[in-house]
């Protein structure tokens, strides 16, 4: 999504750049005034080599979002999105008691390989074991919401022993649990959609 580099936000991790990497570009669903995009499906606007044809005017939210790779320093080098298929962002919770909001991550298995992703346990315990809402995503078919759990709980005895395989397994389980998800076509308010290509 933010294919130059040239102007390195400070709040970025130095020395990592987005690459050719685009998985911001599917993944995420876009509902800015111009461009609306269900998750799953590929904007049309990027090109074959994975740039964006339209960058100088791209819209305003993907001039703004960075992936937790590029943001969080604790998200382990390895899980670049587009090689890894793990794509982690920020997500925010509303405390149910309080109504305070706490930041926390969502972390997105693109592939089922993702679960096999060097660094992803270490990630996930990283963000436990500070604290930080921690929510799993398994995306939907494409033009569908995926499902989204918060995982803390099921994994802080393992985090807690630093089991790491331990922790695979809790995430391969809620992995498959999530598969059987409720998906739901992404609906967006008022108008249709851009056209959009398959993944
Ligand atoms: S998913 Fe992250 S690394 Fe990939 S293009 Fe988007 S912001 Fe860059
Ligand atoms: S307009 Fe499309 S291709 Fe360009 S940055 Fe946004 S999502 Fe990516």
């Amino acid at each position: 999504m933010s294919a130059s580099d040239a102007t390195q936000d400070p709040h970025l991790v130095a020395g990592r750049t987005c690459g050719d990497c685009n998985a911001c570009c599917v993944a995420l669903t876009i509902d800015d005034p111009d461009l609306r995009k269900p998750e799953g499906y590929r904007c049309r606007n990027a090109r074959r080599d994975n740039s964006c044809a339209i960058y100088a005017t791209r819209p305003q939210t993907c001039r703004t979002f960075y992936c937790g790779w590029r943001r969080l320093k604790w998200v382990r080098e390895p899980l670049r999105p587009d090689r890894s298929g793990v794509l982690i962002r920020l997500h925010g919770e509303v405390s149910r008691t309080d109504g305070s909001r706490r930041l926390g991550v969502m972390i997105s298995l693109l592939t089922r390989a993702a679960l096999k992703a060097e660094g992803l346990a270490e990630t996930v315990a990283a963000a436990v074991a500070a604290g930080a809402p921690v929510y799993l995503h398994i995306p939907g078919p494409p033009g569908y919401t995926g499902g989204t759990a918060r995982i803390n709980e099921a994994v802080a005895e393992a985090v807690g022993r630093r089991d790491k395989a331990a922790v695979l397994r809790i995430l391969r389980g809620l992995h498959a649990e999530g598969r059987k998800g409720d998906f739901r076509p992404v609906v967006f308010e008022g108008t249709e959609h851009d056209k959009c290509r398959s993944p």
